[in-house]
């Protein structure tokens, strides 16, 4: 017997985009990154991390800690180094020299944003190359462009592995990314084009953003603007990547991003506020093939692939072959 809801159970079907489960991939990373570490565990070597955080921004604390907590769970060394709001630039250039003559640290992360009296370009660029798991030095920036390896920095490493993983076809594939940041727009882009994509950077100047990205096979959306991307963005059956992370903090703002609010708005009473990526949350299900949700999208990449500088770094600077 036909269900008269059977109907809009296809419809649903046929219409619901494929999730691309951050959180899932992410744990793949890290049980293979498990087996390397043992490994370097074998040959007495325990990769280390030094994350350097400035100042009291409530947001790099929450990261730093995951951060810190993540290498705990894979065994690797890490060390947290608090330095006051008044901290200045020299000082933080002595912190980052004495990390960059100490062996047993194999990574070096500058957490961002430093505060306003800080010369942040000079800070980064003292880190050393080889220390530098964040990939924001210029050696490495140069090996990315240039296609040596080198370091690459995680959000954008984090994408590419996402998009691997799930076998979302690069090579030829129209791909747009919108924004052009040096942490997120420009060194993603750069890596879809080493991935064969013909590659398309938009921008707040871009003319006909939406007409731009309707482009992309693969839209790369890294703007920090909730719900920018709506459904006249996206070509029918695209892979959307979302990289935006956006408090939301407004009832009324809820009730114009999610059709149906009652949940994120109860979340709002919770918490104070609603994690919103740069896409559309329901117009992305509807029209795209394949999209990362927010939260549980990019986001656990990032810290895996911080992790996987890590242990990089430690193989290389330590000069350990795999006998794989
Ligand atoms: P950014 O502010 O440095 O750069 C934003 C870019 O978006 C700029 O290049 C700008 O030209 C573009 N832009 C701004 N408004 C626009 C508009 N109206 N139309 C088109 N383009 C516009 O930000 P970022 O550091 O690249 O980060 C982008 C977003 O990604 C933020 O929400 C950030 O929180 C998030 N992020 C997430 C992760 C993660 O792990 N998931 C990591 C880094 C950044």
């Amino acid at each position: 017997m036909l269900n008269c809801q059977a109907p809009e159970a296809i419809k649903e079907l046929i219409l619901s985009a494929r999730v691309l489960d951050g959180n899932k991939i992410r744990d793949e990373i890290k049980l293979e990154l498990a087996a390397q570490i043992e490994e370097l565990r074998r040959a007495g070597i325990t990769p280390g991390l030094a994350a350097v955080l400035t100042g009291d921004n409530p947001a790099s604390h929450i990261y730093v800690r995951n951060k810190v907590k993540m290498c705990a769970a894979l065994g690797l060394h890490s060390e947290k180094i608090e330095l006051p709001s008044e901290t200045t630039t020299e000082q933080l250039l002595k912190v980052v020299e004495d990390l960059n003559r100490r062996d047993e640290i194999d990574g070096i992360l500058v957490q961002l944003p430093l505060p306003p009296q800080v010369d942040a370009k000079r800070v980064l660029m003292a880190v050393d190359p080889a220390k530098d798991v964040d990939g924001f030095h210029p050696v490495n920036i140069g090996n990315l462009v240039s296609g040596r390896p080198g370091l690459v920095p995680c959000t954008p490493a984090g994408i590419i592995e996402i998009l691997k993983r799930s076998e979302v076809p690069m090579k030829g594939a129209r791909a747009t990314v919108i924004g052009r940041s040096d942490i997120v727009g420009k060194p993603v882009a750069m890596l879809l084009l080493h991935q064969h994509a013909t590659v398309t950077i938009a921008h707040s100047r871009t003319r006909d953003l939406p007409a731009v990205a309707r482009e992309a096979d693969i839209l790369v959306a890294a703007i920090g603007k909730a719900a920018l991307v709506t459904r006249d963005f996206i070509k029918p059956g695209a892979t959307v990547i979302d990289v935006g992370i956006n408090r939301v903090t407004t009832a009324e703002e809820v009730r114009q991003i999610f059709r149906d609010p009652a949940a994120p708005l109860a979340e709002l009473a919770a918490k104070g506020s609603v994690l919103v990526g740069d896409v559309q949350p329901e117009d992305v299900k509807e029209i795209a093939g394949a999209y990362t949700p927010v939260p549980g999208g990019v986001g656990p990449l990032t810290i895996a692939m911080l992790m996987a500088n890590t242990v990089r770094a430690a193989r290389e600077r330590r000069a350990v072959t795999s006998d794989k």
